[in-house]
């Protein structure tokens, strides 16, 4: 293994589904697991390709409810490669003898490869050399070579290449009982000598895709003229090459494959386009060259380079989550209509739903490629108007974005989720985090503090945040008792909590003033209003136009923005919402004894027949989001503007109490918790971070990554180095830089664009530099504590790090008082005029 591969020695059948995920190729358009193609899904394997974006529905009965979902549709599996010797069976994984095995995901170049030694039932030793590519340069193409080479074998052998369309939705056991075949096949056709055809097409969506395959044969002489029979079933098609194969020689099998949809664009059909592509296509070497160069370019642009003491293969799978996010959304999303998905386009957890994972994963892009972060905010664009319409049928103004987005941007929650652990269905209420609605505010505003696309803001993202402002002036309501506004009945990113004790979840679901979502309704109101400030005035008159949005409305968010309630608990600590602090304290070590892992205690209790919703128990970071998305200081003008004084012992209070009552049921945990203690503890936050870094590689949830990747924790990890340890943070018109790296981290070095111009960065523990490139591009201001600099293309600053101020961790018994003091709310509301409640 070195710093830039992956790779696995030895076949080990029970990792196969983790390998086949984290080997997975694709280029943003669409993308194919790692499985073998000689392998068909049998249990072990589980050959699966997705489309970005390639969703279908279908309803299924189970237990007298009607289920309704929509599925990343696992589409034609284009690798098939199988051979035989002589009359022999084909030779499958499972009933042949490895002698040698490898498979290696190379990074650099976006290549799988894999050598082996395989032994059949008659002793006959064959080796494979496989290299397989998913191009990077020409989204529509894929391709596989093979070298195969007798070992001690002479004679005839059938090569077999396939198209196959009788695929199925099977890679999630858990959604086994769910209707799986999404596919109907339209055509099979073989064209000219070396060349099939498969048309197959979703049965409710009626997309159409297109599979082009051509197979040739070498050996060292040149192309081979073999003799091919047609082998077409109902939903598959394959050509069998027989060839005659002398020991020791080696013959090289190319397969390129091009792949067209009915989506795509500038194209007459889906058939001729794959048809021209791969009459077009180069040979296996000329289209892999382009494939690299793609790949050179990209980690140019989008590389972390680190040194650390820790001897933990860290910068290989850091470079591990920067390939597959860039092979989840690359340019080649960007006219594609798709939001990216919280498990990549690896797997079918999830159904390949856009959730509030965005969070975690555009801070990156934003400062390497702005324009995929703008195409994944166009994606929510188009969407508004059925948010509009959710809110409306809620009973609310304004836009409400659903918690799981798929084609048409409905909430595509399950109603009913499966607890493998009991076996039962039970009701699932996580549509309730309308947290995420702040979430794409966020990412607007961020997309915008670094780029200053104005454009963008001017026709899209203004109209977004204002819908959703208008959503949250109408969900909060004033409370007379506190003084302040609530919002009711919603969850947290926390999805244990689903109700109050006691309350049935789909009846009386949902929790009151949520502290993560208030503060976050707070802030985006806010910067809303900034936003609409920062509209040329026709342009700000024709919205209010289109939105009949009046100045007592505007008025009205303002006040809600500094009137929300935030709820604590006796000691000053933010409480994760109202009544948390009643709930019952949880035993962890009598459950930790007991189960062993028990990140998801949900699942535990819930078999149990208890309920998690009355234990002070979290599955995830919640109200400690707040600091992982905000600087102390930001956070600190927020709590100011609600009229709460935020204290830094308040801060470490709060971590504390939070962190030991979560489970870390979601990888996305680690990934905030790391970031949380990135100052106070520098050593914990390194361990968090590599937990969060192994979450996939080591599939830290127990068999979770062979159902897809976690994009989420993988993007977080990058964040972490970025916006965490080099402290880089995009803010009104200034690139604030606060570098703290972790004592195992000697050196950091990356580039980030901002507002038009490419700086690369340098730190070590002691030191900055940013060089900002030779480009044409106005002068942009950076800081680092206090110490503001304008810079200009082909600058250089060099900012000498001063060392952290230390924090005690503990509070004093005797500052508890005082602490308290300070988090009490200050200033209450006034009641809300009638006309501007909404
Ligand atoms: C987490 C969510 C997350 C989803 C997808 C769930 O386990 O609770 O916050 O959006 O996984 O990553």
């Amino acid at each position: 293994m070195n710093d830039w591969c992956l790779v696995y020695d030895g076949f080990d059948a029970r990792q196969q589904g983790l390998r086949e995920t984290l080997c997975t190729l694709g280029n943003g358009y669409f993308a194919t697991r790692g499985a073998a193609p000689e392998a068909f899904a049998d249990g072990t394997h589980y050959p699966g390709t997705y489309l970005a974006g390639g969703y279908n529905r279908l309803t299924t009965e189970i237990s007298g409810h009607e289920i309704e979902n929509e599925d990343l549709v696992n589409i034609p599996n284009w690798l098939p490669l199988a051979f035989r010797i002589g009359e022999g069976p084909w030779l499958r994984p499972g009933d042949v003898e490895y002698l040698d095995y490898r498979q290696e995901l190379l990074l650099k170049e976006g290549v799988l490869r894999r050598s082996l030694r395989l032994k059949d039932a008659e002793g006959q030793i064959t080796c494979l050399e496989e290299r397989r590519f998913v191009s990077m340069s020409n989204p529509h193409l894929a391709g596989i070579e093979l070298r195969l080479t007798p070992e001690n074998w002479s004679g005839k052998f059938t090569l077999r290449s396939a198209l196959d369309g009788s695929v199925t939705n099977a890679g999630v056991p858990r959604y086994k009982q769910l209707n799986s075949r999404h596919l109907e096949t339209v055509e099979t056709t073989e064209i000219g000598d070396d060349t099939i055809l498969l048309r197959s097409r979703m049965v409710q969506s009626r997309r159409e895709i297109v599979e082009v395959a051509r197979t040739r044969v070498f050996n060292g002489l040149g192309l081979l003229p073999a003799k091919k029979t047609l082998e077409r079933l109902p939903d598959f098609i394959g050509q069998d090459i027989t060839l005659d194969a002398e020991e020791g020689r080696e013959l090289r099998i190319e397969k390129i494959v091009s792949l067209y949809t009915c989506h795509d664009a500038a194209i007459s059909e889906p058939g001729i386009a794959a048809l021209q592509e791969s009459r077009h296509a180069g040979s296996f070497e000329e289209l892999l060259q382009s494939h690299r160069g793609a790949w050179k370019h990209l980690w140019d642009e989008c590389g972390i380079e680190i040194e650390t003491t820790a001897n933990s293969q860290v910068e290989m799978k850091l470079r591990l989550h920067i390939f597959h996010l860039l092979q989840t959304v690359s340019t080649h999303s960007v006219d594609l209509d798709v939001g990216v998905p919280p498990r990549g386009w690896h797997g079918e957890a999830y159904r390949g739903k856009i959730m509030w994972d965005e969070l975690f994963i555009f801070p990156y892009l934003n400062l390497r490629k702005p324009v995929l972060t703008r195409a994944l905010l166009r994606y929510r664009f188009r969407r508004l108007g059925e948010a509009r319409r959710a809110a409306h049928e809620a009973g609310f103004r304004g836009a409400m974005f659903p918690w799981q987005s798929g084609s048409d941007g409905r909430e595509e929650c399950q109603r009913f989720h499966l607890n493998p652990m009991s076996g039962q269905w039970i009701p699932d209420n996580s549509h309730r985090q309308r947290h995420i609605n702040a979430a794409i505010t966020f990412n607007v505003w961020q997309y915008y503090q670094v780029t200053e696309d104005r454009e963008f803001l001017y026709d899209f993202g203004a109209e977004l945040m204002l819908e959703i402002a208008r959503f949250w002036a109408s969900i909060a309501s004033y409370d007379a008792a506190s003084g302040r506004y609530a919002i009711r009945g919603v969850m947290g990113p926390d999805e244990f909590h689903t109700a109050y004790p006691g309350k049935d979840p789909s009846e009386a679901g949902g929790l009151d003033n949520n502290a993560y979502t208030n503060v976050m309704v707070s802030w985006s109101l806010t910067r809303t209003l900034d936003a609409l400030d920062l509209l040329p005035d026709t342009r700000r008159k024709e919205l209010c136009d289109k939105l009949g949005l009046t100045p007592e409305e505007l008025r009205h968010w303002d006040d809600l923005s500094r009137n929300l309630l935030v709820p604590f608990d006796g000691d000053g600590v933010i409480c994760q919402f109202e009544g948390y602090d009643g709930l019952k304290e949880f035993d962890w070590e009598v459950y930790r004894k007991k189960y062993g892992q028990i990140e998801r205690l949900d699942r535990i209790l819930d078999q149990e027949g208890a309920d998690p919703n009355d234990y002070k128990v979290s599955k995830q970071a919640d109200v400690l989001m707040l600091f992982f998305l905000f600087s102390a200081d930001e956070l600190a003008e927020i709590f100011a503007r609600l009229g709460y004084d935020f204290t830094p012992d308040m801060i470490i209070n709060t971590i504390h109490y939070h962190m030991q009552r979560t489970s870390h049921g979601s990888t996305l945990s680690w990934v905030t918790h790391a970031w949380v203690l990135a100052r106070a503890d520098r050593r914990r936050s390194w361990e968090l971070f590599n937990q969060a870094l192994n979450s996939d590689i080591a599939d830290l949830q127990g068999g979770t990554t062979a159902e897809g990747i976690h994009l989420g924790a993988m993007a977080g990890t990058i964040d972490l180095m970025q916006r965490c340890y080099l402290g880089i943070e995009p803010r009104t018109n200034v690139l604030t830089f606060n570098p703290r790296l972790p004592e195992e981290l000697t050196g950091l070095k990356t580039t980030v664009r901002y507002r038009g111009q490419t700086l690369d960065l340098e730190a070590t523990q002691e030191k900055l530099s940013v060089t900002s490139r030779t480009v044409t591009a106005h002068p942009i201001t950076i800081a680092y504590r206090g110490q503001t600099r304008d810079i200009s293309p082909g600058q250089r600053f060099e900012f000498r790090l001063f060392p952290e101020i230390a924090r005690d961790r503990k509070v004093k018994q005797d500052d508890r008082a005082e602490l308290q003091r300070h988090c009490r709310p200050r200033r209450p509301a006034e009641p809300p005029q009638k006309a501007s409640t909404g």
